[in-house]
C-alpha cells in the first residue's frame, strides 16, 4: 500500500505527522552503507522490532530485520515506500540479540545491516521462503536426563558450585587432562535442568565430533543443535531455528554460534579460550570470545572461559579482578599425572633427518611397550624449500612474497606427482625437473615437513604403524574424526602430526611426545609468538600421560635454557605470563594498550602506503590515541596484491573507539576503488 503525498507544511515537519506516524519502521539491510532504511508498514501488518521483512531496495527484494518502529520519518513520506511483506516463519529476533549486534557493530566497526544480515545462515537471508523440512517444530523434550560418566573430584565439585546466578565472568584454569569437559557437563546439566539453554563455543570442527559424542551421550533426551560453518545449509537452519526457538538446550558450536538467538540462555562456555580460531579474520572481525563476555553480561549468566593456557588479555583481566579464576591444577583420572617435559640439546646430540638421537630411542621403547608416541612439527608438505645448490634458486610464489612449500605424492594419490603450493595464496604448480635459472638438474630439498618426516620414521622403524595428521591428510571431516577414533583404540603407533593434532584429542595409549624445530617460534618478530608457541607446546605435551602410564616430553632445541621452555618444564603458566605481562608492559603492547590495525591491499604498494598516509591525516587523533606510521607487510604481497598497514593504540578504549568512528565514516564514504581495506579491532595476526 502506497502512501498518499502529505501537504507540504506537513512533510517539512514531520514531527506533526498524525496517524501514520507509528507506521514508519527502520530496517537493517545488507548493503555497504552504515545507515538503517525506512519503510512504511501496510495497515494489516505490525511489524516490530526483530522480525524480518522483505523490501525493496533499488530494483531488488532484499531481506531486513526491524531495528527500530514506530519512528518518526525522516524522509520526506513520497519517498517511504512500504514493505512488501513480514517474514513471519522465524523467530522474532529478541531485544539482547539486536542489543549485541548494535555492539559488535559499533565496537568492530562494521555496519549494522552486514553485521545484522551477516549473522542469519544464508537461509534466512535469503527471500525464497523457507523449506517446509525446517519449519517442523519439535516438541517441546524435558530432555534433562543426565548421565554423568564420573564422579566429580573435589576440585570440579568447587567449580560446579561457584558457577551459578547471574553474571559473572569465570576463567576456568585447568591443567590439560584436568577433566574441564566434566565440568562443562555438569554445569550444562544445572542449566537444563532449569529448562534454559546453555551456549557450548569450541575452536575447531576437527574437535567436535568427540565432544558431541560426550555430550550426546550425556544427555541423550536434550536437544542439541551443532553449529560450525561445514555445515549443509538446511542443517544450519534447522540448527539455528532450535536455538532461536528455545527448543535446543544445548547449542554447540564453533565462533560463528555465539551470534545464535538464544531466549533462555543462562550458561556460556569457552573451549580453549585462548586459541586464535574465535577471532573472524574477516567481514566483521570479531572476538567470539569477547562477544560471548559480552553476551553473558546482557542475558545475567555466568560465562566460563576454560584453558590450561590462557590468553594473556583473560590472564590479565583476573589480575585486574574482572574475571574470577577456578583451578583445576591436577589431571582428574586416577593415577594420571602432568607429563614430565625434558629438552634434548641439539648442540650435544646433534639431529639427523631431524632427529635426535635420545628422539629415536624413546620411540623405540614406546614401540616395544606397545606405547604410542606423538611427532609435533608445525609444518605441512614435505619441506618448505626447493632450491638450486649451484646458483642459489629457491621455489618462489609469483603471487606471494613467500616460498613454495614442496609437496610429495601422497597416498590418496590426489597429487601423484607431487607439487609445489603456496601456503598463502593456495597457488600450485608442478615440480621443476631442472633449476629454471641455471639449469641444474639436481634440486635439493630442505627443511621438513610431515610428511618427510613420516617418511624418516617409516624408513627407521619398518614394523611401526606411521599415521600422519594434518590438514592435507584431512581433508574431510568425517575422515578425519574416523582416523582419531582409530588412534584412540590404538590403532597407530607413531603419529605425526601439526597442530591440528595438539588441542583437545584424548589418546589413552600415548606416552611420548616429542617436539622438532620449536626454536623457529623463538625468534619470531611478532610479539604473540611466545605466548603462542607456549599454548601449543603445553596443548601438544598434555596429549602424553593421560591414564595411569606416565607421559614425557621431549623437545629438541639448540635454547634449552630458553625461560620458555623452564616454565614449560615446570608447567608454570603463571611464572610464564607474568614474565611476559612484563614484557609487554615495558613494551607498550596489548593487554596494556588496546589496538587497532588498518589494512589497505591495492596492486601496487605505492598505492596502499598513500591511502593509508591519507586515512590517518584524514582525522585528527586526540591526545590519547597514538597512530604509528603506516608500514607494508611482512608478507608484502599476497595472492598478486600488496599490502600495508597502520596500527593505532590507546589505553583508553573509549578513545580509540571515538577515534575509529570517525576514521571509518570517512573511509566508508571516501576510499578509492582501487585499495581493498579493513580495520582489525583488537587485531591478533600481523602476517
Ligand atoms: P580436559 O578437558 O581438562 O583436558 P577431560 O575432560 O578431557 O580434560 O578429562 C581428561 C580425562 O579425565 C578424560 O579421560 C576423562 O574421562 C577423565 N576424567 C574427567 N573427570 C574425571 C573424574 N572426576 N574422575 C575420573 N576421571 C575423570
Ligand atoms: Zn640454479
Ligand atoms: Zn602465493
Amino acid at each position: 500500500m502506497r502512501m498518499k503525498r502529505l501537504p507540504t507544511a506537513l512533510s517539512t515537519n514531520p514531527k506533526s505527522l498524525p496517524d501514520r506516524g507509528n507506521s514508519c519502521i527502520r530496517v537493517a539491510l545488507d548493503v555497504p552503507l552504515s545507515k538503517l532504511f525506512e519503510y512504511s508498514l501496510p495497515e494489516e501488518i505490525d511489524a516490530r522490532i526483530g522480525d524480518r521483512v522483505a523490501v525493496r531496495f533499488g530494483a531488488q527484494q532484499k531481506i531486513g530485520v526491524v531495528i527500530e518502529e514506530r519512528v518518526v520519518p525522516e524522509l520526506p513520506a513520497a519517498r517511504i515506500k512500504s514493505i512488501s511483506a513480514l517474514r513471519d516463519d522465524a523467530p522474532r529476533l529478541p531485544a539482547d540479540w539486536i542489543a549485541l549486534m548494535r555492539f559488535l557493530s559499533g565496537y568492530y566497526q562494521r555496519p549494522l545491516g552486514e553485521t545484522v544480515i551477516g549473522a542469519l545462515p544464508p537461509r534466512l537471508r535469503s527471500t525464497k521462503p523457507l523449506p517446509r523440512k525446517v519449519l517442523k517444530e519439535e516438541p517441546h523434550a524435558p530432555g534433562a536426563r543426565f548421565f554423568a560418566r564420573h564422579r566429580l573430584t573435589e576440585a570440579q565439585t568447587g567449580v560446579v558450585e561457584r558457577v551459578t546466578g547471574g553474571f559473572n565472568a569465570f576463567l576456568l584454569h585447568g591443567v590439560t587432562g584436568s577433566g574441564k569437559t566434566e565440568v562443562y557437563l555438569h554445569l550444562v546439566a544445572k542449566t537444563l535442568e532449569r529448562g534454559m539453554q546453555a551456549l557450548i563455543l569450541v575452536p575447531e570442527i576437527s574437535l567436535t565430533p568427540q565432544l558431541e559424542a560426550r555430550f550426546r551421550e550425556a544427555f541423550p533426551e536434550a536437544r542439541l543443535a551443532l553449529m560450525h560453518s561445514g555445515l549443509e545449509d538446511i542443517e544450519r537452519t534447522s540448527a539455528w531455528l532450535a536455538a532461536a526457538r528455545g527448543e535446543a538446550g544445548i547449542v554447540l558450536g564453533t565462533r560463528l554460534a555465539v551470534l545464535a538467538p538464544l531466549p533462555k540462555l543462562a550458561l556460556i562456555v569457552v573451549d580453549e579460550e585462548h586459541d586464535a580460531s574465535f577471532k573472524q579474520q574477516e567481514g566483521l572481525r570479531y572476538s567470539a570470545r569477547d562477544a560471548a563476555v559480552y553476551r553473558a553480561k546482557l542475558a545475567g549468566c555466568p560465562v566460563v572461559l576454560g584453558t590450561a593456557t590462557p590468553s594473556l588479555e583473560t590472564w590479565h583481566n583476573w589480575i585486574l579482578g574482572r574475571y574470577e579464576r577456578l583451578e583445576l591444577p591436577e589431571r582428574a583420572s586416577p593415577g594420571a599425572r602432568l607429563p614430565v617435559v625434558r629438552m634434548v640439546d641439539l648442540r650435544e646430540d646433534p639431529a639427523e633427518q631431524g632427529f635426535c638421537k635420545k628422539t629415536l630411542q624413546e620411540i623405540e621403547k614406546r614401540l616395544t611397550r606397545g606405547e604410542q608416541s606423538l611427532i609435533f612439527i608445525n609444518r605441512r608438505g614435505y619441506a618448505p624449500v626447493l632450491a638450486c645448490e649451484a646458483c642459489g634458486w629457491t621455489a618462489g610464489c609469483g603471487r606471494c612474497t613467500a616460498r613454495m612449500v614442496l609437496h610429495a605424492a601422497d597416498a590418496a594419490r590426489t597429487n601423484p606427482n607431487g607439487s609445489l603450493r603456496c601456503h598463502h595464496c593456495g597457488a600450485e604448480g608442478a615440480i621443476p625437473r631442472a633449476c629454471p635459472t641455471c639449469g641444474n638438474v639436481d634440486l635439493k630439498a630442505m627443511g621438513r615437513g610431515t610428511q618427510r618426516v613420516e617418511e624418516t620414521l617409516a624408513a627407521r622403524f619398518p614394523g611401526a604403524r606411521v599415521v600422519r595428521i594434518d590438514r592435507d591428510s584431512a581433508r574431510r571431516r568425517a575422515e578425519l574424526s574416523r582416523t582419531l577414533e582409530g588412534i584412540r583404540r590404538g590403532e597407530g603407533d607413531i603419529l605425526v602430526g601439526t597442530q591440528l593434532l595438539a588441542k583437545g584429542h584424548d589418546f589413552p595409549a600415548l606416552t611420548l611426545v616429542g617436539v622438532l624445530n620449536a626454536d623457529t617460534a623463538l625468534v619470531s618478530t611478532d610479539y604473540r609468538a611466545p605466548e603462542r608457541l607456549f599454548a601449543v607446546l603445553a596443548q601438544v605435551s598434555g596429549r602424553a600421560g593421560r591414564r595411569e602410564r606416565p607421559g614425557e616430553v621431549l623437545i629438541q632445541t639448540r635454547y634449552p635454557r630458553h625461560p620458555l621452555f623452564a616454565a614449560l618444564e615446570r608447567h608454570d603458566f603463571a611464572g610464564f605470563a607474568q614474565a611476559q605481562l612484563a614484557e609487554r608492559k615495558a613494551a607498550g603492547f596489548p593487554p596494556f594498550v588496546f589496538e587497532a590495525s588498518l589494512r589497505a591491499e591495492a596492486p601496487k604498494l605505492e598505492t596502499a602506503m598513500a591511502f593509508l598516509k591519507n586515512a590517518a591525516a584524514s582525522v585528527r587523533a586526540p591526545d590519547e590515541v597514538r597512530v604509528f606510521d603506516p608500514v607494508p607487510h611482512l608478507l608484502t604481497r599476497r595472492a598478486g596484491l600488496e599490502r600495508a598497514q597502520l596500527v593505532m593504540q590507546s589505553t583508553s578504549r573509549p578513545a580509540l573507539q571515538e577515534f575509529l568512528t570517525l576514521l571509518s565514516e570517512n573511509l566508508f564514504t571516501a576510499a578509492p576503488r582501487a585499495v581493498r581495506w579493513h580495520l582489525d579491532v583488537d587485531p591478533i595476526e600481523f602476517d
